[in-house]
């Protein structure tokens, strides 16, 4: 049955930053329930760097039961990692905290 398109989607702002000393930029996006990381370089998801950004972070995860997140592959062609928005914390803090990462808008 068709239905009617109806462009609701949440607006998602997005951000530069730069991660720990990783020679690549990464993107972030900010969504009104969610914060995503772009782990890996885009169309590169199978390199060793790119491997070892996400083992880091499923070895930080893997210590924090409690901590919720998700892996997405995103149309960019980099998996990215989604962390549910704390109230009133700054996105980017919540991401620097629970992947425990130095992580600056560039
Ligand atoms: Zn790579």
């Amino acid at each position: 049955m068709a239905k009617t398109q109806t462009h609701t989607a949440p607006e998602i702002q997005t951000a530069t930053v730069r991660v720990n000393s990783w020679q690549n930029l990464r993107r972030v996006q900010i969504l009104p329930d969610q914060v995503g990381l772009q782990v890996t370089v885009p169309r590169c998801s199978h390199c060793v760097t790119c491997q070892s950004r996400v083992r880091q972070f499923e070895s930080t995860l893997g210590r924090k039961p409690d901590a919720l997140h998700q892996w997405k592959y995103l149309d960019d062609g980099a998996q990215w990692l989604f962390l549910p928005r704390r109230n009133e914390q700054n996105p980017l803090e919540t991401l620097r905290q629970t992947l425990e990462i130095r992580i600056e808008r560039y």
